[in-house]
């Protein structure tokens, strides 16, 4: 099967008397491995917006005073400040995922997430400039138990990605209700680009894309679906994938009876 990395510790105890110890690291190794990884990407996603941030620099610096024209001016600003705003919501992603990491559960109050899926979808017809259809089907007496930014921040990750990976004229359809076995679910279901089965179990990964310049050029930072993941977990809910390439995908955030509850 899989090579194990085994450490071996021979101590001598008497005259002729030796122990052997035998542990396995693999775990450590790996864990190790998956460390190191992170910080390559991480100094890999903030070296591209810095090298381009620093070319227009160099660029401008070069020039002979007053020899662009406000236009231009105004189009190097614009570029700069894209670059500027990339490593912002990257950093912004990182410290959300460390802040989520340190703490296992997530105690807050009974969340009306009727609310925050209506306040997430309102900004969604902003980002998408009202270029695709929007279905709701919403649940608003149906609560569940957590903290209200982190969920509201997972229900606005998986619409913003529904808007992103979906053409313009697709549908979006966002729900939220209660299962009859008494689950609460919030599903997003799009008919956008979709995503190959052998992607699917990679996607929660931090930084991982099945198309690196799609997810840069509308401003993914590749860390959503991880953030989303953390905060699933936090509130024991599952986050469920079903995708189909070329077809379309839907994303669900279930959670527990036990969590669930309705506002009377
Ligand atoms: P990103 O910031 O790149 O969107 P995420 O962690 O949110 O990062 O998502 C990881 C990857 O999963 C995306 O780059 C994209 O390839 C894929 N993905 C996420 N949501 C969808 C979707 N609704 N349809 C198709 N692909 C998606």
């Amino acid at each position: 099967g899989q090579d194990k990395t085994l450490l071996i510790q021979l101590t001598r105890y008497g005259v002729g008397q030796y122990l052997i110890v035998t542990r396995d690291v693999t775990q450590v190794e790996k864990l190790e491995t998956t460390r190191k990884d992170f910080v390559a990407n991480v100094s890999h996603e903030l070296r591209t917006p810095l090298t381009v941030l620093s070319g227009f620099l160099e660029t401008l610096a070069d020039m002979p005073p007053g020899s662009l024209s406000d236009e231009q001016k105004q189009r190097y600003h614009g570029l700069m400040m894209e670059q500027a705003q990339r490593m912002q919501a990257i950093v912004a992603d990182l410290l959300t995922l460390s802040t989520l990491e340190s703490s296992p559960t997530a105690e807050g109050g009974l969340v009306q997430m009727g609310q925050v899926v209506r306040t997430a979808l309102q900004q969604g017809r902003v980002l998408s400039g009202d270029q695709h259809v929007f279905v709701e089907n919403i649940d608003d007496g149906l609560c569940v138990e957590g903290v209200e930014t982190e969920l509201a921040s997972a229900v606005s990750n998986l619409l913003t990605n529904a808007i992103r990976y979906t053409p313009r004229d697709g549908t979006i359809t966002v729900s939220w209700y209660a299962t009859e076995d008494g689950h609460a679910c919030y599903s997003v279901q799009d008919t956008g680009i979709g995503i190959a089965s052998q992607d699917i179990p990679r996607l929660t990964e931090r930084f991982y894309r099945v198309d690196r310049g799609r997810s840069r050029a509308t401003g993914g930072t590749g860390l959503g679906l991880a953030i989303t993941k953390h905060v699933a977990m936090r509130h024991h809910a599952e986050l469920q994938i079903q995708s189909r390439f070329g077809a379309g995908s839907i994303f669900s955030l279930v959670f527990p009876p036990s969590r669930t509850s309705r506002a009377t």
